[in-house]
């Protein structure tokens, strides 16, 4: 269900053609602009993807800038946070991502999310000594860790950047010149080059997302890779760096910390909740993923994420389930949102000897917002499908809203009112239906 809910999602922004592929670097140029993919990983180590076509969610992309925050967690979690300071600072700077910029008073790049930033701050993974090879395969080998597989530098693509990359030459010499980095600058640009041309899927970034939202621990493997402070410090730059210019607005739109890449890549993490990621390649004019921003911004929307919401969460949705006579009871309590349904099916299916009358009891059940509600909705009509008797105990009319809600998700693709008048549910309510009502 949460695959449908993500193509849905995904069909609503498949028209806007806004924006165009990266075409400074040849071979990014060539790219086919149409791939449209997101994906979430949940804390406990469950991805759910869905591409626009089929397998658009399993193609492989480079990472580009979004390597930084993750460069950026090896190095503190290596060298420590007051070893990392001296080198690249964390303030937005609120301009593009190559912008040839230092700190006036300290010589330092700003953040670690722009290219002066990262360029340096890969020149302090492996010792100032390390030559690029033993340098990058550091790299690749940690950004696999994250992804939980063995990731690949694409070879073709180093060379085809290293051919236009006379800017990240420019921000290696000043670099260079202010004693920020000791390395030619030959040396350093052809580094990040190779961490920026690391091939991910967007099913990767969201694990890999997950991983810092877990706090450290990638949530697949379950292997502890980032301490919790560094995935948090990691998290806190990203959340005002990670969009460039568009930081800012995005942090009003969306919410979440977040990372995007010219390849057309976007990472966002919700901390102790769920990584996201989306791909699509055509880029507006601030550097990140036209089709990609949408997408986040209807999850968030849809899915309550923004960090400002001040949402209640983190309780189990399943107060308890127990068999009464015939019935499996399940009693339910909280908020119901994205993270508490996931949770409340995965409880529901792992159930030995779920009875053929199943009753929902919701009357513990504090809130909602529209991906809650959609989910429980579908999650009632599987059970029907399989034969259950559903029954539900809910005085606050979670159930009807959630029909009404899908009436509008259903309706999305077409918006005209027929179309939705077909979708009504004839039980709805008769007021007009509102986002903003959670
Ligand atoms: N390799 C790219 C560059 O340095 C990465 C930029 C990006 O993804 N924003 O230009």
């Amino acid at each position: 269900m949460i695959e449908d809910y993500l193509h849905d999602v995904l069909g609503e922004v498949a028209d806007f053609d806004g924006g165009s592929v990266a075409d400074y670097i040849e071979l990014l140029a060539e790219a086919d602009p149409d791939p449209l993919a997101a994906a979430l990983c949940t804390l406990d180590g469950t991805v759910y993807s869905a591409g626009l076509r089929p397998g658009d969610d399993e193609l492989e992309f480079s990472i580009q800038s979004i390597s930084k925050p993750f460069v950026y967690a090896q190095a503190l979690q290596e060298l420590g946070a007051d070893e990392v300071i001296k080198t690249v600072g964390m303030e937005p700077s609120g301009e593009k991502f190559n912008e040839l910029s230092l700190d006036g008073d300290t010589n330092r790049p700003m953040n670690p999310m722009i290219n002066a930033g990262a360029i340096a701050t890969t020149q302090l993974i492996n010792g100032e000594d390390s030559g690029v090879e033993d340098r990058t395969e550091r790299i690749r080998e940690f950004l696999s860790r994250l992804a939980g597989r063995e990731l690949a530098i694409d070879r073709r693509l180093v060379e085809s950047e290293y051919q236009s990359t006379d800017r990240n030459f420019a921000l290696a010499h000043m670099l260079r010149n202010y004693g920020v980095i000791q390395a030619e600058a030959q040396d350093a640009v052809r580094s990040y080059i190779h961490q920026c041309s690391i091939m991910v899927t967007t099913r990767d970034l969201a694990a890999m997302a997950a991983t810092l939202a877990n706090g450290g621990r990638q949530p697949v493997t379950r292997e502890r890779i980032l301490d919790v402070d560094v995935a948090r410090q990691t998290q806190a730059v990203m959340s005002s760096a990670g969009m460039y210019n568009a930081a800012g607005r995005w942090m009003v739109t969306v919410g979440i910390p977040a990372k995007s890449g010219v390849a057309g890549g976007v990472l966002g993490t919700l901390p102790g909740q769920i990584g996201l990621a989306a791909f699509s390649p055509r880029l507006d004019s601030s550097g990140n993923s036209f089709r990609g921003v949408q997408v986040f911004q209807r999850l968030s929307r849809d899915m309550g994420l923004h960090l400002m919401a001040a949402e209640p969460r983190g309780r189990s949705a399943v107060r308890f389930i127990t068999d009464k006579d015939d019935t499996t009871v399940v009693g339910l309590q909280g908020d119901i949102g994205f993270s508490a349904a996931e949770r409340l099916w995965r409880t529901i299916n792992r159930h030995e000897g779920l009875l053929e009358r199943v009753r929902l009891d919701f009357t513990r059940v504090e809130g909602s917002n529209p991906i809650g509600r959609r989910m429980l909705l579908e999650g009632i009509n599987r059970l029907r499908d399989q034969g259950h008797v559903v029954e539900v105990d809910d005085p606050d009319d979670v159930i009807p809203r959630a029909r009404r809600d899908n009436a509008r998700f259903e309706a999305m693709g077409d918006t005209s009112a027929e179309h939705q008048l077909l979708n009504q549910d004839p039980h709805s309510y008769d007021e007009d239906f509102d986002m903003g009502e959670d």
